[in-house]
């Protein structure tokens, strides 16, 4: 897998999102509920916008000098026994760890859940080199089974439901059992166990990496990212370049707003830091420790105005309060990441080519920006891309430029503007029904096949401000 995912076009995908009422249902029941939660979350810590606004400077700062923490990092990892590899690109990420499976003579690989080793594709590149590649977090599991791909930044496996679990745990695994969620996860739980002891190398993401002291950091709630890190002998972490903090303090503040931006909670179950190998006298731990750091397109947004959609610390909560992923689901995107930041961040790292529709996805409402806890301003950056797509890539349809050029001179023409708003109502009442249109002509057909459409009022607002002045006159 890739930051890009499956061949279909943007069309298909949303009629898919939109025509999975279960999706939709699942969805609008989470984003009330992680919004609920984030709200309460953030009204408990009583000045919400001072932590969103130190937030804000921390990431800031890191970012305007990566290289500085970066380096410090390196020589932390290293001082600690570990081993420290920077990857321009995928490729050579995923090289740098077929590698070490070659080396270690791997058969199996258990990783915890990490959103860029599926942006760079590790799991088909370690199969590719022989390896059993088995994802550990629950969530991921199941898809890993359904070979499916993740739907959602914090909940990957949102979209399904617990009949469909089952399913795909008897059609892949052989289970027996019901379909009662604590059944279900501890049969995922005994099958794992299997895999942690079997593990010759555990590979995990990170959340952040501490500069000063060469710590990786993890946060979950299953526990499963420590048993990656603590039963095989050989540990990779891979991290994206900007995932990187100054210092524990730091740390504090974003783990802060993370934990309680992604799903309202004060604190996960595990934040788990890993600092280099196992020392003599330490029981568990790796022997071998290596941490990958992928810029894989991420260092040409450093100095660009894009710069602070490397701020983002993957909450989720831009998702969770944005109303098109409600309607379209995580698929919808066609990118790994997926809602207000995919938009944003996708065509970044992977180019407009193939993501050029992704900045549409949105109607700039701003719940995301408002929602980002390190104050990513969302909207803007959509806006920008819409425009680099249209005055820069040229990438807009004829019949597009077409329309927007009928509309500029319709609009900058005040006689024309003036008797089309007269007309629209009578024009438009074959499709009116109870003051709104439900299948619109023209231009207005994409939109009236989804939703509804206001029809035009009764009164035009210059005919009743003309009124009013002329009331006011007597
Ligand atoms: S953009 Fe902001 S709200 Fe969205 S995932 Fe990143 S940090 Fe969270």
């Amino acid at each position: 897998m890739s930051i890009k995912i499956g061949q279909k076009s943007y069309g298909d995908r949303i009629q898919d999102g939109l025509s999975n009422s279960f999706m939709r249902k699942a969805v609008s029941g989470a984003q009330g509920r992680f919004r609920s939660g984030r709200l309460k979350a953030a009204e408990e810590l009583g000045d919400w916008e001072d932590w969103r606004t130190l937030g804000e400077e921390i990431r800031s700062h890191t970012m305007e000098n990566l290289d500085y923490y970066l380096h410090q990092l390196s020589e932390q990892v290293e001082n600690r026994g570990g081993t420290v590899f920077f990857a321009k690109t995928a490729e050579e990420a995923n090289e740098y760890i077929q590698e070490i499976a070659k080396k270690k003579q791997a058969k199996k690989v258990v990783k915890s859940k990490s959103m860029v080793t599926e942006e760079i594709g590790l799991n088909k590149a370690l199969e590719k080199s022989g390896c059993e590649v088995v994802e550990s977090d629950l969530g991921e599991w199941i898809l890993q089974l359904d070979e499916d791909p993740p739907s959602h930044i914090v909940t990957p496996a949102l979209h399904k439901n617990k009949e469909q679990i089952r399913e795909t745990f008897m059609k892949k695994k052989g289970y027996t059992g019901s379909d009662d969620p604590v059944e279900l996860a501890a049969y995922a739980r005994e099958q794992l166990r299997q895999d942690f002891l079997e593990a010759d190398i555990g590979v995990t993401g990170c959340n952040f990496a501490v500069a000063e002291s060469g710590a990786i950091t993890l946060v979950t709630n299953e526990g499963n990212a420590r048993m990656v890190t603590s039963l095989p002998d050989t540990q990779i972490s891979v991290m994206g370049m900007e995932r990187i903090v100054p210092t524990w303090e730091d740390l504090e503040v974003v783990v802060s707003l993370l934990t309680r931006a992604a799903v309202g909670q004060k604190l996960t179950s595990y934040i788990t830091a890993l600092t280099g190998t196992r020392l003599e006298d330490e029981v568990d731990g790796p022997e071998d420790f290596h941490l990958v750091i992928v810029d894989n397109g991420r260092s040409k947004i450093l100095g660009t105005e894009f710069q602070s959609a490397l701020h983002c610390i993957r909450c989720a909560a831009c998702i969770n309060a944005c109303p098109v992923y409600r309607h379209v689901g995580g698929h919808s995107y066609g990118s790994i990441y997926p809602g207000p930041i995919g938009a944003v961040l996708t065509p970044l790292l992977d180019g407009y080519e193939d993501h050029k529709d992704l900045p549409y996805a949105s109607t700039l409402c701003a719940a995301c920006t408002e929602a980002c806890p390190v104050k990513i301003p969302l909207h803007e950056h959509l806006i920008r891309h819409r425009e680099i797509i249209v005055e820069r890539e040229k990438m807009t349809t004829k019949a597009e430029k077409m329309m927007m050029m009928g509309f500029a001179k319709w609009a900058s023409t005040p006689a024309a503007y003036k008797l089309s708003t007269k007309m629209a109502r009578t024009t438009l009442k074959p499709w009116t029904k109870d003051e709104y249109i439900e299948k619109g002509p023209g231009p207005m057909k994409g939109w009236t096949e989804q939703r509804d459409f206001p029809a035009p009022s009764k009164e035009r607002f210059r005919d009743w401000y003309r009124q009013r002045e002329q009331r006011s006159d007597h």
